[in-house]
């Protein structure tokens, strides 16, 4: 429906377009119009006032020849006096003109001042000659009725300017003129009078048709829009211009405000029509979506979701047992795409929704009809395959979608790679409830991607080892320590010539009646998360401490976990379990690691103080490989380091560690400290490091942890022979 809109739109525009361009023309053309009759209106106004005066000149000759053709008449009424006549009223100069311009020698109007009749005898230089043929003079003798003046027909009348300057001015050929005055003037001459005009006069004609910023100016300027005052030549002297009256422009002006608001009207309801539009197809697409939700629907994939999948499961694993052995498995696949999120970061949201939508189609291809597919949300998909009699066809499964994934799939015109790892786990043999055997092939996939993507893990039992570790340690390893259940065993320290032993390393084990001796590496860190550490550490030193008497002069080495040595009353059980066990402080060495000084350093040095102060020995342990920081050596009192095996591990492989283990070993000599190496293994390395100068060595090479009573026979035949500070 939105798609509508954008015709609709497009529609809108032109048809507003076009209506603009007609408006904007129409306009222009009633301003062209308006102006056009403000100067006619102005002309014809111009042109009244003309014919005004011609009647006034008509007066004007009626009352002169009244009083006589040359002045001397005296004009008297009753009540006035006699007063000499003022040829002309209303008008400022007549003046008779000879055919040459000249004032005629029978002028009866006295002398014109000089200067304004110079100007408009100029002026009328070329008005004269269409006067004087404008009409003939009247037969000689033929009387010229007295009323009818020929002033209409005869006078000319017009505006005469030189710029500055305007008159108004009335010729008319001394032939028409009145009997009485005619007589004064030879017929060749014509009679002018004029009235000066000032601009004063014009503008308020000018007012009169409403004409702003009337004004006149004198036109050697600009080109200009109004009317000209022509000059004796009929050039233009003068302009009378105005700002014309623009209709246009008002509409436009009025226009514009209503095309704003309509624009703004029309975007408040496209807006409004386009909001509809989005929201209804949301609703719908919700519609859609909650309508395949609650079908079981992944609305993107549109591949089953997981409800429907934990539905469809259930009801596998109840027909799995409900038909008893005759009955083949299942197997549930977790698939995982490798590089998904790569794609989402650099294609973008829609290209991932787009992928998903590939990945789901390729499945289903890869799938057979009865097998289950599920997409349970971001790149994780999940497999049901049944009627599975064997591990072939699980395999076989896994290779198809493990192969059809890794194609290239095309996605925002670029091709990806993206590849998946995928976990299996299969009922009934591994589990047979749903949440047992989803967890499973969780922790299937979890290894699958770990050991470096791109494969199919099979759940085996050793992936959750580490789960059950955790349960029996929770479960039982309380009680064991108070059952006295663990075990010791002792690791030999040789002299750096592998020849004595000079030390023996406590070392906890834990056998465990269903699990076996299990490792301190696997039971040390939960002890300490749960706390158990410290009753641990207690009884491994009570231990160590009475076995240790079994082994006069050989010195003790027992581990203390940082959560143990930070336990307030540490330096005191140390003291309590010396004393009870009644072993020399100074056959104990304890073996502390770098996390015990860095957390609290105050602290820690403190408690080392006391230690040393009994005369217990303390061992830097696993050195280098926390913060190895030279502070730490200098600062606090250790006996002893021990380098990490990590380092003679990768020695072989790299030339680096060498040189540390050599550097290290010649700091802890520089530091006074004895230096021992860990996890000597290789005739190859014993040698490198009885060559650098190593005072004591541990390792498989020499002996591994053992039981005490083989330390026992280890020791018996040199017993006699060994120092108890031998370093
Ligand atoms: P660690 O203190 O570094 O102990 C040395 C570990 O290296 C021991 O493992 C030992 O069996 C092993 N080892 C000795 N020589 C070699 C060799 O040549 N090659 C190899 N690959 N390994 C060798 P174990 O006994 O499994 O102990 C592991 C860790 O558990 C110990 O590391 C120690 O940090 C901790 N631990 C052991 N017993 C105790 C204890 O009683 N209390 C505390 N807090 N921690 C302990
Ligand atoms: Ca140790
Ligand atoms: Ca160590």
């Amino acid at each position: 429906m939105s798609r509508l809109l954008w015709p609709i739109g497009v529609l809108f525009v032109c048809t507003l377009a076009f209506g603009i361009t007609t408006f904007v023309w129409t306009s222009d053309h009633a301003d062209r119009v308006a102006a056009e009759g403000q100067r006619e209106r102005l002309a014809s106004a111009l042109q009244l006032r003309l014919d005004a005066i011609r009647e006034e000149f008509a007066a004007a000759l009626v009352a002169t020849a009244a009083h006589g053709a040359n002045g001397d008449v005296a004009f008297r009424t009753k009540s006035r006096p006699a007063v000499p006549p003022r040829p002309f009223p209303g008008f400022d100069g007549a003046a008779l003109l000879s055919p040459t311009l000249e004032p005629s020698g029978k002028s009866f109007f006295g002398q014109p001042d000089p200067a304004t009749f110079g100007l408009v005898r100029s002026l009328l230089a070329g008005m004269l000659p269409t006067l004087r043929s404008g009409s003939e003079a009247p037969p000689a003798g033929e009387a010229v009725p007295p009323p009818r003046l020929p002033v209409d027909d005869d006078a000319q009348a017009r505006f005469l300017s030189d710029g500055t300057s305007h008159f108004a001015v009335v010729a008319i050929p001394a032939s028409r003129l009145p009997p009485a005055l005619a007589r004064a003037a030879d017929p060749s001459d014509t009679l002018i009078a004029w009235i000066r005009f000032g601009d004063d006069r014009f503008a308020k004609i000018a007012r009169l048709q409403r004409l702003e910023d009337f004004r006149i100016e004198q036109a050697n300027s600009a080109p200009f829009s109004g009317l000209p005052l022509l000059d004796g030549e009929g050039q233009i002297a003068a302009a009378l211009t105005w700002t014309p009256d623009r209709p246009g422009d008002k509409l436009k002006r009025n226009l514009a405000s209503m095309i704003v608001l309509g624009f703004c009207g029309v975007g408040v309801l496209f807006g409004a029509v386009a909001l509809y539009f989005h929201l209804t197809t949301r609703n719908l697409a919700e519609t859609d979506a909650i309508s395949k939700e609650l079908l079981g629907r992944d609305p993107l994939s549109g591949l089953s979701n997981r409800a429907l999948f934990n539905d469809r499961l259930d009801m596998e694993l109840e027909r799995l047992t409900v038909g008893g052995t005759t009955n083949a498995g299942l197997a549930v696949m977790f698939i995982d795409l490798d590089r998904f999120k790569d794609v989402n970061d650099t294609y973008g949201h829609q290209a991932g929704d787009e992928l998903i939508r590939l990945v789901a189609q390729r499945l289903v291809e890869a799938l057979s009809e009865k097998d289950t597919l599920a997409r349970f949300g971001g790149d994780e998909f999940a497999v049901i395959q049944t009627d599975v009699r064997s591990i072939e066809p699980v395999e076989a499964l896994a290779k198809r979608i493990q192969d059809t994934l890794s194609r290239p799939f095309e996605v925002a015109h670029a091709q990806v790679t993206v590849g998946a790892s995928i976990g299996v786990a299969m009922a009934p043999e591994q589990a047979t409830d749903r949440e047992g055997l989803m967890k499973l092939a969780d922790a299937a996939l979890y290894q699958a991607k770990s050991e470096g993507r791109n494969r199919t893990s099979f759940f085996q039992s050793r992936m959750d080892e580490a789960l059950k570790m955790r349960k029996v340690v929770e479960d039982d390893l309380r009680r064991a320590i108070e059952a006295d259940e663990l075990v010791l065993h002792y690791q030999p320290l040789f002299s750096s010539d592998g020849e004595n032993i000079v030390g023996l390393e406590a070392l906890v084990r834990w056998p465990h009646a269903k699990q076996g001796l299990i490792s301190p590496a696997d039971f040390i860190p939960l002890a300490e998360e749960r706390g158990l550490v410290i009753p641990l550490g207690e009884w491994v030193l009570r231990r160590a401490c009475e076995d240790g008497k079994r082994w006069p002069g050989m010195r003790i080495a027992v581990n203390v976990s940082p959560i143990q040595f930070r336990h307030r009353d540490f330096v005191g059980t140390v003291m309590r379990v010396l004393s009870e066990t009644g072993f020399e402080a100074s056959r104990l060495e304890l073996e502390l690691t770098e996390g015990v000084v860095v957390e609290d350093a105050d602290a820690a040095e403190a408690a080392m103080v006391e230690l040393r102060a009994l005369g217990v020995h303390l061992a830097l342990d696993d050195f280098g490989t926390g913060y190895s920081s030279l502070i730490y050596l200098r600062r606090f009192a250790f006996d002893k380091i021990k380098i990490d095996r990590s380092f003679l591990e990768s020695m072989e492989a790299t030339g680096e560690s060498a040189i540390l283990v050599h550097s290290i070993v010649h700091l802890g000599r520089a530091l006074g400290l004895i230096v021992t190496a860990e996890g000597v293994e290789t005739r190859e390395q014993h040698r490198f490091l009885q060559a650098l100068g190593c005072h004591q060595l541990q390792g498989y090479l020499f002996s591994r942890p053992v039981a005490r009573e083989t330390i026992d026979t280890m020791l018996v035949p040199r017993s006699a022979s060994l120092p108890a500070d031998a370093a």
